[in-house]
Parts: C-alpha cells; structure tokens; sequence
C-alpha cells in the first residue's frame, strides 16, 4: 500500500487533518476530523475495556500466574516538578540532536542516517552510481559524472551540499585521499560524506542534511519535556513541564490506590491520555508526534514472580492486537537481548507493526512491555536512583548528597496473609493511541474490485476496520427519494441509533453511497427499496463479502447486533 493514498483518503473523509491547517499546520501536531475522532474513540474504548472494566478479577486468565484485579486513574498533565527529577526525565530524556548549518532544520541524531536513505537527493545520486543498497554497494567513483549531476540536479535538490557550493575544492580532498589509499573502501554513505566536506582538513568528513545537503552541527543535547510555568511569576521556582508519559502519575498515586480501596496485589492500575514530548523530528504522519496519547498499565506484582507476570503481559498485549485485525507478517513481538536490558529488568519486548512508510523489512514501535522492578516505586519513596548501579541506590550530586530527595513516603507493601513487607515489582504495557490508530488505519487500506451500479467491476477502495473499531457501524438508505422509502428508512436508522453510531444518507446513486460507505469502513448497510413496500424486508449488505441479505425490518436491530456480536463487538 502506498502511504501517499492513505494520507490522502484520511484528509479527503475526515481522519486526519493537520492542526491548524489554514495557518499552514503546526508540524507534529494532528487533528482527528470526524471519522478519525470515532475511530481512536474506539480504540481506546477497546483497550480500557478489554484491559480494565472487561477484566475478570475472579478468575486466572489463560497463562497468567494467578487470578489479578484491575483499575484506573486519570492523573494531570502537569505534575510537581520533583516528579520528573524523581522518575529520570529531568536529566536523562535527552535526544542528541543536530542542525543544518545551511537550511537550519533540525534532526534527531539517531535518525539522519534513516532519513538520508529516503531523501531525494541521495536516491538521485546514488542513481548516478547505480548505488542501489544503501549500505553495501561498492561505488566507483567518477569525478566528471558527480560534477556534471551537482550542476543539474544536485543544484535543485541539495543546495547546501559543499559538491553542489564549491565542487572543485569538494572533490579534491576525495581524488586525493583516492590516490594515497587506492583501495579505500568506498560505500555510498562514505561517499555522501565525502561530498557534504568543504575543508576536511579543518573539520573532517561530515553528515549531510537530508533536507539540502549542508553540513550538519555536532551532537547537542536537548530535552524532549516541554515547559511552562504555574501561576503568575515566570521563574524557575514556577517551572514545570507537560508529562511526556502517563506512566509517573501512577506510581505517585500508588498508595492512594492501596488505601482508597480493598485491592490487593497482585495487581495493575491503568491510565490514557495525552502526553507531551517536543519531538525533534516529527514524522511518518502522526507515528511520532509531539502531542500524543497513551494507554499505560503498571502491574504490580511480587518480585519473585515478576518474569512469569512480564511474559503474561507481553502475550496478553500482542494477543489484544491480532484480535483486533493486527495479523500477518506485518505485526511482529521482538525480545530485547539481555544485552539491551538495564541490570535490575528481567525482560523487555517491543510490539512492532511494518508500517508502508518505512523501509521494507523495517518496524515501528507500537507498544514497549518492560520489567521495571523495584526502580519506580523506590526512587519516589528513597530519591532519584542510579540506573546504572548495581544493586540500586541513590544518585549522589557533587555535594555527596543525594541528587534528587524522593517524596519520603511509605510505598511499599504488606501481604496482610504472609505479613511479608516489599516493594513491589512492576510490569509496564505501554502503548501509543495513535501509533495503534495509524497501524489500524493502514492494515485496513484495501483495493479490489467490486461492481459499480451499471454491474461494471471497477476498483474500489475499503477500509477493512475490524467491526469494533470501525466508526460508523451501519449506514441506512432509502433506494429513492419517494414512495415512503425515507420515512421507513429514518424509522430503522432512528430504531439502530439507540445501541449503535449509525449513518442516514438519502442523497446519489446508492452505488455512490455504498462506495462512500466503504472508504468509511462501515460494516453493514441497509437499504429499503420497492420490494420492502410490500414485504416489510431490507437488504443488508456486507462490506467486505459484498453479499446482500433480506431481512424483516423488525429484525433489522436483531441482526445488525448478532452480527457485531459474532465479530467481538
Ligand atoms: P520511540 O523509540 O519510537 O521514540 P519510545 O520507546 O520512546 O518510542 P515509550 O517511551 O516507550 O516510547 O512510549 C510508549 C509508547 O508511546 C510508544 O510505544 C508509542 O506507541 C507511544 N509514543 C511514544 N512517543 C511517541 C510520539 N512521539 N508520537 C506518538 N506516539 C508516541
């Protein structure tokens, strides 16, 4: 599937729109327009059901250790600024980022490399050198050929390249180090830093800027918090930030959740909403924004069964995707080696999805399953600990006092049965709404063929959402604009709305209708014609089957909800 369609039907049927589009749009910010605002509903509505008020407390689900109780908060955004010191995030969520000396665009370190395999101008260079992967393709270098491209197209498309700028002074360092190593080995990233370097001597070889080609800064540290002030005073005492995870409210309102309540661990405390990170490179549609919601669950549970409580959630969550449409070899569960893993976790594992937009054979991160241990809990109760020491303890500032002091609180917990006190362990699901909505929305792209009014097959283009998510779950016509058929059709239509989002549409071609309803995503539609002035039936009309039934009007609601039923409605 090609991303550009799927972008172009979200913005033309209302899914997504750029925010403040008539402004130009806001880069890392997203709208859900009319659809698109049903369909996250849904999904998040799918999760907070299944996850938490679906949950059966009584009884162990299949592979889980034992039976586990479940619940929710809803927590602000801006939080006591000592939440962040406490949780890591004031010093350590940093990206490196780097700027273009030449179109000032800013890049996440980690992703120049990615980006630059997807820029045009090094897919039209390497055109030039029949590179054709990135990687490993050995170049053979021809100075007139790169001059003559730099001329024509490199002037276009890389402004900023120091070949496009200043070409003889650009090739002479790579002709000369040529003719001193004639058996360089010469790959196409080695050559794209060779022509982004004016003065190797001063600088050395340099990355170039996907965007133009000019040379990029070093490494700088930024954080990804964005802040803002509380109350009238802008001063540092006022600081405070936009969570940029829910996660932290949790652990904080750990003991208010024991206390308020009777439940008992083993158990998980789940919480969506928005989160904030002032993403340097924002892309991929709304796969990496900078305004977001997320779905997070911290499970806690007894240190000695924490691994047998981690494997539980990494297959309960991967299980919640293929159920609602995620299947195939575009959906994947990878185990981080333990190499990866901080000293204190005993497994993590990420849910990847294959999205169209990144390089075959490449995932995207849907949702993160960590073993966390006792880090959280006790860096809020003792202060900030160090990640890296091992067994845990506090991070000291320069003074040899602790860097950052923990609330004091009491967050440990008492087996009232054992008498046993700990800490307890947690497991953490964490997932992404519009990370889930966006891979939703692209595992339902479809094209086929499916005959227009006339009976001429012609391509048609269906959103296959599974019936749970789907934003509108049955559209109701009339055949003609007479004959009663719209006063019978608004009855079923008036009739449905009572259980389900349903769609009243008179006007076209009912051939129009049904394609309209089909890039919806709308499972069932109902269409009240000649032969129901004399029986008192309807044709149902399946999406994806095409097969239209006849079905007394008095069953109509009946069998739209057998039928959602029978999907997991
Ligand atoms: P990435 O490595 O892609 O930046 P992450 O590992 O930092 O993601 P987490 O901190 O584990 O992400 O956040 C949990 C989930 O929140 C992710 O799996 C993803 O679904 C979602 N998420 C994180 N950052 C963003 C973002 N910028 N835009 C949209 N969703 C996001």
């Amino acid at each position: 599937m090609e991303m550009e369609k799927l972008v172009s039907l979200c913005r033309r049927r209302g899914f997504l729109f750029q925010s403040s589009e008539i402004y130009g749009g806001l880069n890392g910010f997203w709208d859900y327009g009319p659809l698109g605002v049903e369909l996250k509903r849904n999904v998040k509505e799918a999760w907070w059901r299944d996850m938490v008020t679906g949950h059966d407390d009584l009884d162990a689900p299949a592979g889980a250790p034992s039976a586990y109780e479940m619940t929710g908060l809803d927590c602000t955004i801006i939080m006591h600024p000592q939440v962040w010191k406490c949780s890591g995030h004031y010093d350590l969520f940093h990206d490196f980022m780097q700027t273009c000396r030449h179109c000032k665009k800013l890049f996440r370190s980690d992703h120049v490399w990615d980006m630059l395999k997807d820029a045009p101008w090094v897919l039209s260079f390497a055109e030039v050198f029949s590179a054709a992967d990135f990687d490993n393709s050995q170049v053979v270098f021809s100075s007139p050929e790169a001059l003559r491209w730099a001329q024509k197209k490199g002037k276009k498309l890389a402004p900023g390249l120091a070949l496009v700028r200043n070409p003889s002074v650009t090739i002479s360092w790579l002709a000369q180090d040529l003719a001193n190593m004639p058996d360089m080995d010469l790959s196409l990233p080695t050559l794209m830093q060779y022509v982004a370097t004016e003065q190797k001597a001063a600088t050395g070889l340099q990355t170039p800027c996907p965007n133009c080609g000019g040379d990029l800064t070093e490494p700088r540290e930024f954080n990804l918090m964005f802040e803002t002030y509380t109350g009238a005073v802008r001063d540092e005492e006022n600081k405070t930030f936009l969570r940029p995870e829910t996660a932290q409210g949790i652990f904080v309102n750990f003991k208010n959740v024991l206390d308020s309540t009777r439940i008992k661990i083993p158990f998980g405390v789940a919480q969506m909403g928005k989160s904030f990170r002032n993403e340097i490179t924002p892309r991929n549609f709304t796969f990496r924004s900078r305004e977001f919601e997320q779905m997070e669950i911290e499970f806690f549970c007894h240190p000695d069964l924490s691994r047998e409580w981690y494997e539980y959630w990494r297959d309960r969550r991967m299980k919640w995707y293929v159920d609602l449409g995620l299947a195939g070899d575009r959906l994947q569960l990878r185990e981080h080696p333990p190499e990866e893993l901080s000293h204190y976790s005993t497994g993590t594992s990420d849910i990847e999805y294959a999205f169209p937009f990144l390089q075959p054979g490449t995932f995207g991160e849907l949702e993160g399953i960590a073993h966390r241990g006792d880090f959280d809990l006790r860096s809020h109760m003792e202060g900030k600990l160090d990640e890296k020491s091992d067994p845990l303890q506090l991070e000291l500032g320069d003074d040899g006092k602790p860097k950052y002091k923990g609330s004091g609180r009491d967050l440990t917990y008492r087996d009232d049965a054992s008498g046993q006190k700990y800490t307890p362990h947690v497991i953490e699901p964490s997932a992404g709404a519009d990370r889930a909505t966006l891979a939703f929305l692209c595992e339902a792209y479809t094209e086929d063929e499916a005959p227009d009014d006339k009976g001429k097959m012609k391509t048609r283009t269906v959103m296959k959402f599974h019936p749970r998510l789907a934003p509108i779950k049955a559209a109701v016509f009339p055949l003609v604009k007479k004959d009663g058929m719209p006063e019978i059709a608004k009855d079923i239509y008036r009739e449905l709305k009572k259980d389900f989002n349903v769609f009243y549409d008179e006007k076209g071609a009912v051939g129009r209708r049904y394609r309209r309803q089909d890039e919806a995503g709308t499972p069932f539609c109902i269409t009240v014609d000649g032969e129901t002035l004399t029986d008192n039936t309807v044709t149902i009309r399946d999406r994806d089957s095409l097969e239209q039934r006849r079905v007394k009007i008095d069953d109509v609601p009946a069998e739209i909800a057998r039928r959602l039923a029978n999907d997991g409605l």
